[in-house]
C-alpha cells in the first residue's frame, strides 16, 4: 500500500463539476482518503494499492488541467484513511486573506537549504504549521507560532515583525501551506522570503539525517511519520504523563473530548487513554 500527498495551484474552470468526475474516478480505484477541488485548485492525500496509486497517477498526469504535479509518496501498510471524501471547497487551504498563490515567494529546494544551514547561513526558518504539529519535529532553531488552525496565520504577522528584512524560509508539510502562506507575507511587505519546494516531506526523502528533527505530524491514521533511512530516532518531544522521548499523539478516549496530545504506550494502557483532565476527572467519580 501507498499513501500520496499532492497539490497543485490551477484554474479550475468548473470545480463542481470535476469533483464530480474525480470522486467517480477515484471511487472505482479504491482510493481512501480527502480530495479537494476549487476554482484555485486540487488538494489530496490518499491511500491505496501501489497499483491503483499508479493508474491515479497517470489519471492526473494526463488530465489537461493536472499535469507536472510533484507526488509524494510513502509506503504504508494498510489504508490510512477510514473513507474516500472528494469535496468542493471555496480553497484548496482555509486562510483569512486575499492573497492567492501566484503571489508566492520563490522556491527554495531542499538542497539549497540543506546546503545553505551546512554553511550556516544566517536564516529565519519559519514554520506555518499549526502548534500540535511542530511540537513533535520541526526544523533545528525554526521559528515556531502558537497557532492551532492554518486560517489564524494573519493573526500572527504583529510576532513575526522583527523578521521582515530578513532570509525568510517558509516551510510547511508538502508545501501547499507556504503557497499562500509566503504571498501573504510578502503582501505585507516581508522583503526576502522563500517558500521550501515539496516542505518537510522531500527535504527528509533527500535528507533524513538533516536539520529536520523529530517526526513530521501527518492528517490520517498515523498521526506522524519519522524521515525514512534515519540512523537514530531523534526524538524533540515526550510523554505529557511520564515525560520519556516520544512523539506518538493520541486522542482522548473520553467521547466528547477533542484532546490531542502525547502519550506513550505504557502511560496509554494505564490511563486509559485519557488526557489529564478527563484522567482527573475520572480518578475523582472512583473515590
Ligand atoms: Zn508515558
Ligand atoms: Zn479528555
Amino acid at each position: 500500500m501507498r499513501v500520496l500527498l499532492y497539490y497543485k495551484y490551477v484554474d479550475i474552470p468548473d470545480p463542481a463539476k470535476e469533483t464530480e468526475q474525480h470522486r467517480a474516478f477515484a471511487q472505482s480505484l479504491g482510493l481512501r482518503g480527502r480530495i479537494f477541488i476549487s476554482a484555485e485548485g486540487l488538494n489530496g492525500t490518499c491511500s491505496g494499492t501501489e497499483e491503483s496509486i499508479e493508474v491515479y497517477k497517470k489519471y492526473l498526469n494526463e488530465h489537461p488541467l493536472f499535469s507536472a504535479i510533484a507526488f509524494k509518496e510513502s509506503e504504508c501498510e494498510d489504508h490510512v484513511f477510514e473513507k474516500l471524501f472528494v469535496r468542493r471547497r471555496d480553497e484548496v487551504v482555509t486562510l483569512r486573506s486575499d492573497v492567492s498563490a501566484q503571489q508566492a515567494a520563490p522556491y527554495i529546494t531542499p538542497a539549497e537549504l540543506h546546503e545553505a544551514l551546512q554553511r550556516g547561513e544566517d536564516l529565519i526558518l519559519l514554520d506555518m504549521r499549526n502548534d500540535y504539529e511542530a511540537a513533535i519535529g520541526r526544523f533545528r532553531g525554526a521559528k515556531t507560532l502558537t497557532m492551532e488552525n492554518f486560517r489564524d496565520l494573519p493573526k500572527f504577522l504583529g510576532e513575526l515583525e522583527e523578521f521582515k528584512h530578513r532570509a525568510v524560509i517558509t516551510y510547511c508539510t508538502g508545501g501547499i501551506r507556504c503557497e499562500r502562506a509566503s504571498a501573504l507575507l510578502c503582501k505585507h511587505g516581508f522583503t526576502n522570503v522563500r517558500q521550501l519546494e515539496g516542505g518537510i516531506v522531500t527535504y527528509c526523502d533527500q535528507y533524513p539525517n538533516g536539520f529536520f528533527e523529530g517526526s513530521c505530524f501527518v492528517f490520517d491514521a498515523r498521526m506522524s511519520t519519522r524521515p525514512k533511512g534515519e540512523l537514530h530516532p531523534r526524538y524533540i518531544s515526550s510523554c505529557s504523563f511520564c515525560q520519556k522521548p516520544c512523539d506518538r499523539y493520541i486522542d482522548c478516549s473520553e467521547i466528547h473530548c477533542h484532546e490531542l496530545f502525547i502519550c506513550c504506550e505504557g502511560c496509554d494502557r494505564l490511563r486509559q487513554g485519557l488526557c489529564r483532565a478527563h484522567h482527573i476527572e475520572k480518578m475523582y467519580q472512583n473515590c
